[in-house]
C-alpha cells in the first residue's frame, strides 16, 4: 500500500503573467514570468508544483517553457501515472531517475511532495525534517533588487521597497557597477544588512573589486565569478574576508560538494528550480551543514506555488539568512494561488501549517493567464 495511492490524472498549465519591471537575467531582460502549473491528482488529494523556468544564457535550452512542457508531457508525466508514493524516499528515488531539464523535474518533484503531506497529514516542512516539529515561526524575506541604469534610480528602488519590512537587501553589481552602487547604498541606508549578487560576471583579473568591496561589512559575494571557475573563486574567497556565496555554481550535490572542498565559498543559495526539487535541496542542505557552510534559500523568482515549496525549505536549521522568497506583489502583477504570498510587517512570511503545501490555485486566475493546458490520465 502507497500513502498517496496511485496517481491517475496529471494536469499541465503553462501561464504567462507579465513583471511589474523588466527582471535581469544573464543575456538580456525578461519582461514575462513563464511558469507551468503541475497539478498531480491520486485519492489522497491534488498536489501542485511549479517548473518555473528562466530563459538566461547560463540555463540554455533548459530553461526554455517549450524544453520544460516536452519533458514533463512526454517523460515525468508517463511515468507519473499509476504510480503510487509511501514516503519522501521514494519520492527521491523515481525524480532522480528523470533525464530532464532541472526547472521541469522540480516542478514534478515539488508537486508530489504536496500530495505525500496530504496523504500524511504532515507539511512540507514536517517532511522534510522527517519529525513532528512544530514550525511556529515564519521565514526571513530579504529584498532582492533589479539592475538600474543610474545610481539615483537604485537608491529610489530600494527607498520604495524596504520599508515594507524586508530583512536584507541585495543589489546586482557588473563590471563598472559596483563599488560606487555599494558606496551609495551604505551612505544611504547605514547599516542595513547589505550583499551583492553579481551572476557570475567578474573574472579573476578583477579580484581588486572585491577587495575593496570587503571594506563595506558585506554579508556575502553572491556568484562573483562563473559557475565554472573554482579557482577563481577560491582564490576570491582567500583574497577577502566577507564569504563568497555559491548559486550557479551550486546545480548538483556533487558539483557543490567539489567547489567547497576546493574553498570556492562558504555560503551557498539553494534554489529548487535550479536543483530539481526538494529532495536534491535537501541533500545539499544537509552536506552544507556537515561542512560548515550556511544556506540560504533563494528564488528565480517564482510564482506563489513555487515560492511556497520554497518557504517550506527556508525552514531547515541551516538557512542561516533572509530568504529571496517574496511576497506575490514584489515582481508580478498577480498571482495564480490561494492566498497570495504576504510578507508580515517584521519582515516574515508565515509557514503553511496545514498538510502538504499549505496553498491552492486560483481557477479564474489559472484560466486568465493560461497559454496551455492538458490533461493526462490513465
Ligand atoms: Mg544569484
Amino acid at each position: 500500500m502507497t500513502t498517496t495511492g496511485p496517481i491517475d490524472r496529471v494536469v499541465l498549465t503553462h501561464v504567462q503573467i507579465p513583471f511589474k519591471e523588466p527582471f535581469w537575467i544573464v543575456g538580456g531582460e525578461v519582461a514575462i514570468k513563464d511558469a507551468i502549473l503541475v497539478e498531480v491528482e491520486s485519492a489522497s488529494g491534488v498536489g501542485l508544483g511549479e517548473c518555473s523556468p528562466m530563459a538566461s544564457l547560463l540555463a540554455g535550452r533548459s530553461g526554455l517553457a517549450e524544453t520544460c512542457w516536452e519533458d514533463l508531457a512526454t517523460q515525468i508525466v508517463p511515468d507519473l501515472l499509476g504510480r503510487g508514493f509511501a514516503d519522501v524516499d521514494e519520492i527521491v528515488a523515481v525524480a532522480s531517475g528523470w533525464r530532464a531539464s532541472p526547472f521541469a523535474i522540480a516542478g514534478a518533484e515539488t508537486a508530489l511532495w504536496d500530495l505525500l503531506g496530504q496523504g500524511l497529514h504532515a507539511s512540507i516542512a514536517e517532511l522534510l525534517v522527517a519529525s513532528g516539529l512544530r514550525i511556529d515561526r515564519g521565514i526571513e524575506s530579504g529584498l532582492a533588487i533589479g539592475l538600474y541604469a543610474s545610481i539615483v534610480e537604485l537608491i529610489q528602488a530600494i527607498e520604495v521597497h524596504l520599508s515594507a519590512g524586508y530583512r536584507r537587501v541585495k543589489i546586482p553589481i557588473r563590471p563598472g557597477q559596483d563599488i560606487e552602487s555599494v558606496r551609495a547604498v551604505r551612505q544611504h541606508f547605514g547599516d542595513v544588512p547589505l550583499m551583492v549578487d553579481a551572476r557570475g560576471t567578474y573574472t579573476s583579473a578583477e579580484i581588486d573589486v572585491f577587495r575593496e568591496l570587503d571594506d563595506f561589512d558585506l554579508l556575502m559575494f553572491e556568484q562573483p565569478m562563473a559557475p565554472d571557475d573554482l579557482d577563481g573563486l577560491a582564490a576570491l574567497q582567500k583574497a577577502v574576508a566577507t564569504p563568497v556565496c555559491l548559486d550557479e555554481t551550486a546545480t548538483s550535490l556533487d558539483r557543490t560538494a567539489e567547489a567547497i572542498r576546493r574553498g570556492a565559498g562558504r555560503i551557498v543559495n539553494l534554489k529548487l528550480q535550479q536543483l530539481g526539487g526538494l529532495g536534491p535541496a535537501r541533500e545539499i542542505h544537509n552536506l552544507c551543514y556537515r561542512e560548515g557552510v550556511q544556506c540560504w534559500v533563494g528564488a528565480m523568482p517564482e510564482l506563489g506555488i513555487g515560492q511556497a515549496h520554497a518557504i517550506h525549505l527556508a525552514t531547515l536549521s541551516n538557512c542561516k539568512y533572509p530568504s529571496d522568497v517574496g511576497p506575490s506583489a514584489r515582481w508580478f502583477v498577480d498571482d495564480v494561488t490561494i492566498p497570495l504570498v504576504e510578507l508580515s510587517e517584521t519582515g516574515t512570511i508565515a509557514v503553511p501549517t496545514r498538510p502538504g503545501l499549505g496553498y491552492l490555485l486560483d481557477p479564474v486566475k489559472l484560466r486568465r493567464y493560461q497559454v496551455r493546458r492538458e490533461e493526462f490520465a490513465r
